[in-house]
Parts: structure tokens; C-alpha cells; sequence
């Protein structure tokens, strides 16, 4: 808040426009927050760190320019545990192109168990030349699942790497260590929102000579280092992606966030959330009637826990939580196809934070009580 403060007080102004001096403070300190990012996520160089306005942008963005190269032949390998974010915009350029669209499944232990499925589910025996991009969620937002390309292939004998890796971060970024080098992905997309940040900013990390062949989704403004009325000359990446104005403020924001994030150390946040999810696994476990999804070894998931009570509607645990005020989220959370599988219409959600603690673990626990006792 106070970073967002600051930036509106003494450095606002649009930025790579103006060269008065003002412009140029603006221009530096989101410049500043792009190399941040690159220290933050390990990656080598700060022009593969694209600003958007969040994940769901980004992963349109390349949906986008390999979509547009897709075939009959060669389409996208997703999983079965995707958000909307991550599998609409992939539908949108398959059904244009007449591509294939298939799902590594998940097995009754809530991670991926090898098998792949086209979207009718039926058993694809695909080899994976069949893809161009394998794009997956890091964690998965309902089952707190991780996924990492090493264990996806892992899992899957007959996955070779040809295909563009794209890895959903969304939930992985704010919870854990997440070095780009280390994930051996092509690209990850994240969001600041979900990390203290301010809404509306987003990271698009790409190698930088991969991003060099990356279509821009967005025509206009400051991308472009030429302009006639016949055609237009480009920047490079990223200043390619970053057409019109940015959420400026937002990515100060973001910047204040990392720092923030840093100092305490992602290591010991992991750390803490894996206290935390080995606590309540083991407090929820025993309420009665409940059915957790997910793995539920801590080591295999991140701090998201979506469960259902037998016999309660979701929506109704959600509100009598949200009258002790304990915010939990209740729905599909973006992700249908996983629920339906499931074959549930929806689940409840609870999420941890560096800021929770075992007494607002308890404290849901009690409240699962009342739900029990109101609605049994
Ligand atoms: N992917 C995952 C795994 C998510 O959890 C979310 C947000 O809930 C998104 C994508 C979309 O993020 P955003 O709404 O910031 O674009």
C-alpha cells in the first residue's frame, strides 16, 4: 500500500513515452520491478519478463500465436485438472484449426496417473509428437496437487519434450520456491494478486528464444519501433507484449510484494504451509461425513484443501464460515470439467497464507461443527 502510495505521490507518469524527468522516474521503477521479477523467479535475463494483467492474459497470449500454428495433427496436451484460464483459451484455437485437445487424467489420489484421454474421454494413444504445447497447472487451484514437468514426464513414459512447455504458476509462485531454470519449463505465467500484490498485474516468463517467436496478442501503442501506414516495424520482446498502458501502479505493487516475499524467504513460507496443511489434513480427516480431494501427503500439494460434507450444499457451508467470518470459497473455482469428473457440483475451499495459523485452523473446524449441527 505504501509503494502503491509512493508511485502515485512522486512517480506517476506513463512510462518508454515521456522523456521528461518525471516519465523517466516512472519508467525506472517499473523497470526496476522487472529485474525483481527475473531475481524472484531465477530467470536469466529480465527480457523474458513479461508484464500482463495476470495469468489468464498470459496464457491467452500464448494460446494465441501456437494456436494459430496448430494443425490436425499436432494440438495441445493438457490435464483433466486445468482453470478455465488454462483450457478455454486452448479450446478457442483447437476448434479454429481443427486440432486436437487432450487430457492427461487424474487418477483417485488426485495426481496424474499416465493416461491420456481426448475430450469425449476417451482413451488417446497418442504419441507425443501428436502436441505442440503441453501446458499444465504447477498446483492444481482445487486439489493443491503440484505437477512438475519432471514428474509429468515422469509419469508419462511416452512424453518427449519437443512440444512448447507451459507451466501455469498461478498457485505455485506465491506458496513456494519457484526457479525457472530448476522447472526445466518453456514458459510460466503467475499472477500478483494471488501474492500480496495489488489486482491486475501478471508475469508471462518465456526462454528469450522461444518469446523472440511469440505472435503478440495485443496490436497497437508502444510496441512497435516504426510505424507507416502500410505496415509497422516491432519491438523485441518484451516490450513486444506490453502494448497499451500497464498497470502501473500494480506493478509497484507487485515490486513492494517480491520484497516483501523475499525478506521472509519462500523456502520458510513452504515451510510453514506444509506445517499447516499436515495440521489440517489431519483435523479434517476427522470431522464426520467430510471427503477430501486431493493427495494428502503434504509433500505432494500446496495449501489449497477443497472438501464436501455429506448431505450440505457447499454454498451453505461457505455462508455460515462467512458469518464467523472464516472466508473460504465454495463452487467450481474454475475448474468444471475436474468437478465433474469428481462428480460433484461443486466443492468447498480453504486456502492458507503466510498469515494463517493453527487457531484459524481450529477455528474452521469449530465452524464445520456448526454447519454440521445446523443443517444434520
Ligand atoms: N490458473 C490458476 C491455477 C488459478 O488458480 C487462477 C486463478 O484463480 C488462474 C489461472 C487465473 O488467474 P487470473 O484470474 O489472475 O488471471
Amino acid at each position: 500500500i505504501d509503494a502503491v502510495r509512493e508511485f502515485f505521490e512522486r512517480n506517476n507518469a506513463n512510462i518508454h513515452r515521456g522523456i521528461y524527468p518525471l516519465a523517466e522516474k516512472a519508467t525506472a521503477k517499473i523497470e526496476e520491478v522487472r529485474g525483481k521479477v527475473a531475481k524472484f523467479i531465477n530467470a536469466s535475463d529480465v527480457s523474458e519478463i513479461v508484464f500482463t494483467h495476470g495469468t489468464t492474459e498470459a496464457l491467452n497470449l500464448l494460446a494465441s500465436s501456437y494456436g494459430s500454428q496448430f494443425s490436425q495433427k499436432k494440438g495441445v496436451l493438457l490435464t483433466e485438472m486445468e482453470h478455465h484460464s488454462n483450457l478455454i483459451p486452448w479450446q478457442h484455437y483447437a476448434e479454429l484449426r481443427n486440432s486436437p485437445v487432450e487430457f492427461l487424467t487424474v487418477g483417485g489420489d488426485g495426481v496424474l496417473d499416465g493416461r491420456i484421454i481426448d475430450s469425449d474421454g476417451n482413451e488417446a494413444f497418442n504419441t507425443m509428437n501428436m502436441y505442440s504445447v503441453i501446458s499444465f497447472a504447477h498446483v492444481s487451484n482445487v486439489l493443491g496437487a503440484i505437477t512438475t514437468p519432471k514428474s509429468l514426464f515422469e509419469k508419462n513414459q511416452k512424453i518427449d519434450t519437443k512440444a512448447a512447455v507451459i507451466v501455469d504458476a498461478a498457485q505455485s509462485v506465491p506458496h513456494m520456491p519457484v526457479d525457472v531454470k530448476s522447472l526445466q519449463a518453456d514458459y510460466i505465467t503467475f499472477s500478483g494478486h494471488k501474492m500480496l500484490s495489488p489486482a491486475g498485474v501478471g508475469i508471462l516468463w518465456g526462454k528469450q528464444n522461444l518469446l523472440n517467436k511469440v505472435e503478440p496478442l495485443l496490436y497497437g501503442s508502444q510496441m512497435i519501433v516504426d510505424v507507416s501506414l502500410g505496415s509497422a516495424v516491432f519491438q523485441k520482446p518484451p516490450y513486444l507484449f506490453e502494448s497499451g498502458t500497464l498497470p502501473l501502479e500494480g506493478i509497484v505493487g507487485l515490486g513492494a510484494a517480491i520484497d516483501y516475499l523475499s525478506d521472509i524467504g519462500m523456502d520458510k513460507i513452504r515451510e510453514h504451509e506444509i506445517r499447516l496443511i499436515s495440521y489440517a489434513i489431519e483435523r479434517l480427516k476427522k470431522v464426520d461425513g467430510i471427503t477430501i480431494y486431493g493427495p494428502l501427503d503434504p509433500s505432494l500439494r500446496s495449501g489449497v484443501i477443497s472438501f464436501n460434507l455429506r448431505g450440505i450444499h457447499p454454498h451453505d457451508i461457505a455462508q455460515v464460515l462467512g458469518s464467523k467470518n472464516i472466508c473460504v470459497r465454495a463452487g467450481h473455482h474454475c475448474a468444471m470439467p475436474l468437478h465433474k469428473k469428481l462428480g460433484i457440483p461443486a466443492s468447498v475451499r480453504i486456502s492458507f497464507g503466510i498469515y494463517n495459523d493453527e487457531e484459524d485452523i481450529e477455528a474452521v473446524i469449530e465452524g464445520l461443527q456448526s454447519v454440521s449441527d445446523l443443517f444434520h
